[in-house]
């Protein structure tokens, strides 16, 4: 299919399904923001690979909204729906072996993959900055960014640049 048209409607798919979800920083973003930010910092480190741009619009939708990986699979394909099932948690396991197993899975996850996780870290530690939850302490912050330090030491190999862009944004918040 034409490399525009795709990325359309990934876009689109992704705005239908985190309609009505808002980031938790005190300026309440939509959430479509944090994925094309995600997406436009995959773009830049990958030089434009259009699946895993695509996956990277798509990443949340598994975890965070009612989207199935066979439903990526039937309309993207099989490499962005394993692109997108690397980067999902299993909801039904308790947040800190969640949190734990994303650690693991970074050093482990595909070079696609472990760019995805680059970028959603550095979006996620930018959006703590610009625009941090209100009901956060300093404390839970600096857990966020040392846990956040934790997955990107698994997968910063994956690209320098972007490596470069996450250690930025993490010394700003120290
Ligand atoms: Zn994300």
């Amino acid at each position: 299919m034409n490399p525009t048209v795709e990325l359309t409607r990934a876009y689109h798919f992704a705005a239908r399904k985190h309609v009505d979800q808002r980031r938790k920083g005190e300026a309440a973003e939509p959430y479509m923001n944090h994925l094309t930010e995600v997406a436009e910092l995959v773009a830049q480190a990958t030089d434009g690979d259009l699946e895993v741009v695509i996956a990277a619009i798509l990443h949340d939708t598994v975890e965070d909204t009612d989207t199935t990986i066979d439903e990526l699979r039937t309309v993207f394909g099989p490499r962005i729906a394993d692109l997108t099932a690397e980067v999902t948690d299993d909801k039904s396991l308790p947040k800190q072996v969640r949190k734990h197993l994303q650690v693991e899975h970074a050093a482990h996850a595909s070079w696609g993959a472990q760019v995805i996780k680059l970028a959603d870290k550095t979006s996620n530690l930018r959006s703590l900055l610009a625009s941090p939850p209100p009901d956060w302490p300093r404390a839970r912050r600096d857990d966020y960014v040392d846990w956040a330090r934790r997955v990107v030491a698994g997968c910063r190999d994956a690209n320098a640049w972007l490596a470069g862009q996450f250690d930025a944004a993490a010394k700003a918040l120290d």
